[in-house]
């Protein structure tokens, strides 16, 4: 998994290598901390976990005594430091008492929802847990075609309802079905139109209500796309403003030079990022884990 996410995140590189070029000078003036701050600034990290970190780097890149020290090792902590604050990673899958676990995966359209959501499918079935998916975006009739070949593709069915049908209904429908066969985990899809806020928390607050008629919610996953930088973190704020998001999910990081949106939604949601996107295979979803990443952006 290492290997691949560094080879993933090729285009992240150029941060690490930057920052380590720059911090390996022999001498750090301010010319170079303002070089840092701009590449840091430029990979979208935000302006005040920059200025803590360049603070940091500051403090510790001293030198005092005589011994130089190692900019890879300080500049590694620090950034592990930066995008790993004690926040529980975990996806809840598994519901209480026999119930399935229902995960809700919001998100605007195109960011990678409906991937993201075959993907799960394809970690819970590897996992050897029963699952259900939901095409609850009923608005786009391409969302539910789409769904379901990704259904047949990892090989979980679909529930879905009428084209234009009311989204709660095919969730209470499938999440009625998943408790009926006792199956672990039933994926909501939802639709993601950004019509306005209102309309969203209704939408919304709707479809989780009637799941919770048959069984909690036990995540709900938010999804980002990396590449949108700080445009994607205004839209992510008006979601975790409509719902209670537990979890995000940071697509296209492949795609991406800009990897500090890891750091920026973290802070900005008080939400950890669980998982993130690497491909548009089955196969590319993976845990977060903030030390491959760093080191990930180190090369
Ligand atoms: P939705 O509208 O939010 O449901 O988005 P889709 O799931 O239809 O995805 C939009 C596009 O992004 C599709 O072409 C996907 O293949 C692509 N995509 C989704 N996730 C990733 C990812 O992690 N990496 C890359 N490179 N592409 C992705």
């Amino acid at each position: 998994r290492m290997v691949r996410l560094r080879q993933r995140l090729a285009g992240s590189g150029a941060l690490g290598r930057g920052l380590l070029g720059l911090l390996s000078r022999d001498k750090l003036d301010e010319d170079t901390w303002e070089a840092i701050e701009d590449l840091l600034l430029g990979a979208d990290i935000g302006v005040a976990p920059t200025q803590e970190l360049v603070e940091k780097l500051r403090t510790r890149m001293r030198v005092e005594g005589g011994d130089t020290p190692d900019a890879r090792t300080v500049l590694r902590e620090e950034l592990i430091d930066l995008v790993d604050p004690a926040m529980d990673r975990g996806l809840r899958v598994s519901g209480a008492d026999g119930q399935p676990g229902v995960v809700l995966v919001v998100g605007v359209n195109g960011t990678g929802k409906t991937t993201t959501v075959g993907k799960i499918a394809r970690i819970l079935v590897a996992d050897d847990r029963t699952a259900l998916l939901a095409a609850a975006d009923t608005f786009r009739a391409a969302a539910t075609e789409q769904l379901a070949t990704w259904g047949e593709r990892v090989g979980v069915e679909v529930v879905r309802g009428p084209e234009g049908g009311d989204p709660a209904s095919v969730a209470f429908e499938a999440v009625k079905l998943g408790v009926e066969r006792g199956v672990d985990t039933v994926v909501v899809d939802t639709a993601g139109r950004l019509q306005n806020k209102q309309g969203l928390m209704d939408e919304l607050g709707k479809v989780k209500r009637v799941i919770e008629k048959q069984s909690p919610v036990t995540e709900v996953l938010l999804v980002l796309d990396a590449t949108t930088g700080q445009n994607g973190l205004v839209q992510a704020k008006v979601f975790s403003d409509v719902v209670d998001v537990t979890g995000i999910v940071l697509t296209k990081l492949d795609g991406s030079a800009k990897g500090g949106i890891v750091v920026a939604v973290q802070r900005q949601l008080g939400v950890p990022v669980k998982l993130v996107g690497l491909g548009e295979g089955p196969d590319d979803l993976a845990p977060f884990d903030a030390a491959a990443f760093v080191d990930a952006l180190l090369g």
